[in-house]
């Protein structure tokens, strides 16, 4: 049964119906968790996808697709058992070709400026030109922002602060058909999709303690990260007390 229910909320994350038996997946017969939006957004549903007019919108959503199943080998086989086949640089790599873009934007983080050097080799072996860009591009002091010498990483002198507003109109400008974000902190990188004019992809977000790997901590938080799930608990950036 489909309704209008502005009042509820989205909640497919709680969602507790088998797979095969999900409205979204299963459009005849299916059912809907707690405030399922394929039931309960009729107005909201019909306002996203009329979107998809737009011929842009719609070549776009077309090849990102078309990517998707690109990702499974031997499709023909029957039953078929998904057999993913593409690594996300290479999907990139290949979505890129898709849509006919030339230059790249690489922006990155310092701390993966190795892997930004490789990542940019990479691209350029498969034919595109790439524009790069640092966090740290700019110098612009830490103070610019009102930030204090106790919010400083390295006290007591200079420190550039990350400037992902620079880095993508530094990308703007260069007319980067495209963007990859690398790295980019909590917060810069939405600062970074707040003021690109091209479209962007991630190709890795940052996590400094699992080797940019965020699922290992949701993956553990039912063992050693369990403190994630206890209120309070997640937020430990109080500075130790001094003697
Ligand atoms: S759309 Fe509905 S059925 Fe699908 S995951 Fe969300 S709540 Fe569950």
């Amino acid at each position: 049964m489909t309704t209008d229910q502005k009042d509820i909320a989205a909640a497919c994350a709680d969602c507790k119906v088998a797979k095969d038996k999900r409205a979204c997946l299963v459009p005849e017969g299916g059912v809907g968790g707690k405030g399922c939006p394929t039931e309960h957004q009729q107005e909201a549903l019909s306002a996203a996808n009329a979107k998809y007019d737009d011929p842009d919108t719609l070549e776009f959503a077309k090849q990102a697709s078309l990517q998707e199943a690109a990702g499974y080998a031997n499709r023909h086989q029957r039953p078929y058992v998904v057999q993913p086949s593409k690594t996300r640089m290479q999907e990139v790599c290949e979505f890129a070709h898709r849509m006919g873009y030339r230059k790249l934007g690489l922006a990155f983080c310092m701390g993966l400026r190795k892997e930004a050097g490789m990542v940019s080799d990479i691209l350029k072996a498969q034919g595109f030109e790439v524009v790069s860009a640092m966090c740290k591009a700019g110098a612009m002091p830490k103070e610019r922002l009102g930030l204090g010498e106790e919010d400083k990483i390295f006290q007591g002198g200079f420190e550039a602060a990350c400037n992902p507003v620079y880095q993508a109109e530094l990308l703007n400008r260069a007319g980067c058909d495209f963007n990859l974000l690398l790295g980019l902190c909590v917060g810069h990188d939405s600062l970074f999709f707040m003021n690109a004019t091209a479209p962007t992809t991630v190709l890795a977000v940052k996590d400094r303690v699992t080797g940019h790997n965020p699922m290992a901590a949701i993956y553990l938080s039912h063992s050693y990260y369990t403190r994630m799930k206890t209120p309070g608990m997640c937020v430990t950036d109080q500075e130790p007390e001094q003697d």
